[in-house]
């Protein structure tokens, strides 16, 4: 017997209407991040491994447990943007310049860890990385450009958390006080966070065993760690928020799992999703460029996970697909029929035709089906007249016009 061939466990097939809804997406997203100065930039999916752990950490989930490894080699299918934009940054010493740089790309992740729901082995990031300056204007920017883009495809209903880790020192001194803090707990605690507790404490805060969040949620996390001047930094933050008009919570909690955040992280949440609930996080990681070699430069960024988006979204309508289809009542009309559906195309409007001599019921159901906007009939009678008919499939009316008006009239009606 021949063998079914399926698609690997943890990649997903989009159909039409998903692609083309992941099309608009991306383009809404394109356009957004134009509009906010941001250039974008194709990057390649093989990177080295090296990069990930001496940029996301050693003891990190990514580096540890998810990396997709190609056999025999350093080399790993890309599992986040950030460290490879920086890479891009670094190896054509964009720094040289002195400039600001605002880059965002569009394109497939990979997670090498068994899947489950909401995480898969391949998935799609929008990501923005805002290169050169430590201004908090541009952590409030980029949180604004994030949720435009939200605001855009259609998520309504999401939460904003965010918190700050402080500079590199609050930072240590954060990770040393919590390490005093947990250090006599640490048989409550699960086997992955008494390792973490060694080398790298801020991980047990977001580590998802109920016993471990247990032992967190009882310590009290806020800001006693921050110096004065990030501290500052984060009210300034706080009050560009408001300003904006943009809702958010405070979450002392949220310390985002990679190495490389300082000051500002945040995480967009939808109650739509269950536990693994974040459709897109981000923050300030001051301390990449150094921990790849380069020159201290500040920057920040967000990543928005597209399949996350696309589970929200699946109940929402989607865009009409089609303008214009032709129908034709007869088949001695086809040819003519033909005729026209080029000329629409030919007009910069999309259309498509019955290919399988179906009755016009038929036909309209295809038309239907297609989403149209518009059929086109073509029936004996009109035909002797040099005419057609035009029925508008969302309200339902129909009209005769001429068949030489016909390019005209459409143009008129797509308009409004
Ligand atoms: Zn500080
Ligand atoms: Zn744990």
């Amino acid at each position: 017997m021949m063998r079914k061939f399926f698609n690997v466990r943890g990649t997903s097939d989009f159909k039409p209407s998903e692609t083309l809804f992941f099309q608009e997406i991306n383009q809404q997203s394109r356009n957004i991040c134009k509009k906010f100065g941001y250039e974008e930039i194709s990057l390649p999916i093989l990177e080295e491994r090296e990069l990930f752990s001496k940029g996301v950490g050693e003891v990190t989930d990514i580096v540890e447990r998810q990396m997709f490894k190609i056999e025999g080699k350093d080399i790993v299918l890309r599992p986040e943007g950030t460290a490879q934009v920086i890479r891009y940054y670094l190896q054509n010493s964009l720094y040289k310049q002195n400039d600001f740089y605002k880059f965002f790309y569009l394109g497939p992740m990979f997670r090498g860890e068994r899947p489950q729901k909401g995480r898969l082995r391949q998935f799609h990031h929008i990501g923005v990385e805002a290169i050169g300056s430590d201004s908090i204007y541009i952590d409030a920017e980029i949180i604004c450009l994030c949720f435009e883009i939200l605001d855009k495809i259609g998520v309504t209903e999401k939460e904003l958390k965010i918190n700050t880790l402080g500079c590199a020192s609050d930072k240590e001194k954060f990770s040393v006080t919590l390490k005093q803090a947990l250090i006599d707990r640490k048989d409550e605690l699960c086997q992955d966070c008494e390792k973490r507790l060694e080398k790298n404490p801020l991980r047990v805060i977001d580590c998802k065993n109920k016993q471990c969040q247990k032992v967190v949620n009882s310590l009290n996390l806020e800001m006693d760690h921050l110096c004065p001047d990030c501290k500052n930094r984060f009210n300034d933050l706080m009050s560009l928020l408001k300003d904006m008009n943009i809702d958010y919570t405070y979450s002392p909690h949220l310390v985002r799992g990679l190495d490389y955040y300082t000051n500002t992280v945040f995480e967009i949440t939808s109650n739509k999703l269950g536990s693994q609930d974040a459709i897109g996080a981000g923050g300030r990681y001051n301390n990449l460029m150094k921990s790849l070699g380069g020159p201290e430069i500040p920057a920040t960024g967000f990543a928005l996970g597209l399949e996350r988006i696309l589970l929200i979204l699946s109940d929402i309508q989607r865009a009409k697909k089609l303008d214009c289809f032709v129908a034709v009542m007869d088949k001695e009309n086809a040819k003519l029929g033909f005729s026209i559906l080029r000329d629409i195309r030919n007009a910069g409007f999309s259309a498509d035709f019955d290919y399988k001599n179906k009755s016009l019921k038929g036909q309209l159901r295809v038309a239907q089906k297609k989403g149209a906007k518009f059929v086109v009939i073509l029936g004996e009678e009109e035909y002797k007249n040099n005419s057609l008919v035009l029925k508008n499939m969302e309200n339902s009316t129909q009209e005769i016009i001429k068949y030489n008006e016909l390019i005209e009239e459409l143009k008129i009606r797509m308009k409004s």
